[in-house]
């Protein structure tokens, strides 16, 4: 059998075994596809059932979470865990809580990851968890209820070497708060590694909060200048205005680029004279409203009520909101705008359409699993702070940060180079974060 048919088999077992599920389909394909150029280089990476063990995860955990609102109604979430591959070191990914969050969401992310971990060259492992509970217009208190619930449950199956998760969409430092607390209460003890994304004076990490926006626009910076390109003057679009998008915007403008436009789930708001970044950490952060606040009290920003922020004129692209938002249609309209460069801040934002033209029209394209990998890694040195029982000064950790995001993008390149995809960091990503792993798995044996 040739690699084609090899790969070919393996993927349609794939989808057999998981009917319905889109999103974690696309990403094992895209996985796939590049790892043909890897089996045929070095065909040993194709047997004891190496890859086949890989698309399927080590354990995957769901469960009811039940809560009761401020009007003492009782509510039944799903909640998810799936710990897909833990040979390079304990299970390490967030939790999302978003009502789109479904199983095969949850595998897409948690595939991805594994890739992700191995690029930071730490030692973590692939997983991801969440619940359909949408946290938008709910109040503190059933927040906390609902973090309490889900925390209960889940508290059976993780731990400081077991599995450790952190934050996603709709979970920042007030959820891990909630979620902490209960793991502490129902464990009797303050495992302070046992979650990551934790407040300053209780076991977090500076730079925790500003690592996978700051991370992205590292390497999209590293990227640039392997082309004799800079950020600083350029224009950049982020969609999305959460906890990546955010930071994202504070370094690119820190770094000398102008932010022309960012977005919610709401619409779109362009920014020609660039981000006010206190001012929308204050509504997004403090108030939790709506762009459209920000136009109320930002000079020169206009609002866009469902329109789509991949209109704007710009040299830099980084979508930062979540997966499948920007699409063949999209990547068009970048590039005749002129984009010429695109690192993804979110998980999978691009469709496989919208990668093919960045691609085939010769942009260079950063794939979530390498340009995000900042927010992992620093909560890797969260990790190693808890362990040591110390914390890091900004600068040193945001160093730290700094040379992980130059040597993913290294290893992305030059890896490229070596199997002949030169500037194809999705090839590159993907082939460096699987050989690490793939080492690994065969070391320890058929598990
Ligand atoms: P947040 O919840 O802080 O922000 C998400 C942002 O994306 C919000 O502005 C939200 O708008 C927007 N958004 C979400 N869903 C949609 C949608 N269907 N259509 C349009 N906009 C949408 O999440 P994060 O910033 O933490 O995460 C963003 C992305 O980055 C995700 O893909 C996540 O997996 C990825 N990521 C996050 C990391 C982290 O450290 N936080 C690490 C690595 C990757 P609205 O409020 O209107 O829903």
């Amino acid at each position: 059998m040739n690699v084609d048919e090899k790969v070919s088999d393996i993927y349609q077992l794939v989808l057999r075994r998981n009917a319905g599920e889109p999103e974690f389909h696309q990403a094992v394909s895209e996985v796939l596809d590049s790892l043909k150029v890897v089996l045929n280089k070095d065909p040993y990476y194709g047997d004891y059932g190496l890859v086949q063990r890989l698309c399927e995860p080590e354990r995957q955990l769901i469960f009811r979470v039940p809560w009761v609102d401020d009007q003492g109604q009782v509510h039944v979430n799903r909640g998810f865990r799936v710990q897909f591959n833990s040979v390079l070191g304990p299970y390490k990914g967030g939790l999302r809580f978003h009502p789109s969050v479904n199983l095969g969401i949850i595998k897409f992310l948690g595939f991805e990851q594994i890739f992700k971990n191995s690029l930071t060259g730490l030692p973590i492992g692939g997983g991801k968890g969440g619940s359909d509970f949408d946290p938008k217009g709910r109040s503190d208190l059933e927040i906390m209820r609902f973090c309490q619930s889900f925390m209960t449950e889940l508290q059976r199956h993780i731990g400081d070497k077991i599995d450790v998760p952190a934050g996603d969409i709709g979970v920042g430092g007030r959820e891990i708060g909630y979620m902490f607390g209960q793991f502490r209460r129902i464990a009797g003890r303050h495992e302070s590694g046992v979650l990551t994304g934790k407040g300053l004076t209780w076991g977090g990490s500076l730079v925790r909060t500003e690592a996978t926006g700051y991370g992205c626009v590292y390497f999209t910076q590293k990227m640039m200048e392997d082309q004799g390109d800079s950020i600083s003057g350029a224009k950049v679009i982020v969609s999305g205005s959460g906890n990546v998008a955010i930071y994202a915007t504070e370094k690119a403008q820190q770094l000398g680029a102008t932010v022309v436009g960012f977005s919610d789930s709401s619409g779109y708001v362009s920014t020609p004279n660039g981000v006010d970044v206190e001012l929308l950490k204050e509504i997004k952060e403090v108030r939790r409203a709506r762009v459209d606040e920000y136009v109320k009290e930002a000079e020169g920003a206009t609002f866009h009520p469902r329109g789509n922020v991949w209109e704007l004129e710009a040299d830099v692209a980084l979508p930062c909101a979540t997966q499948n938002e920007l699409n063949g249609e999209d990547a068009k309209t970048l590039i005749s705008n002129g984009v010429r460069y695109v690192a993804e801040g979110a998980n999978m934002p691009s469709t496989p359409e919208a990668v093919e033209v960045f691609r085939a029209s010769g942009i260079h394209f950063a794939p979530g699993k390498a340009a995000n990998a900042g927010g992992v890694a620093t909560s890797a040195l969260e990790m190693q702070q808890n362990a040591s029982r110390d914390s890091w000064s900004f600068e040193y950790t945001d160093s730290r940060l700094q040379g992980i995001m130059e040597n993913i993008f290294l290893s992305c390149a030059n890896t490229a180079r070596e199997y002949d995809h030169e500037n194809d960091y999705v090839t590159g990503a993907n082939i460096a974060g699987f050989k690490k792993v793939a080492n690994a798995m065969l070391a320890q044996g058929v598990i």
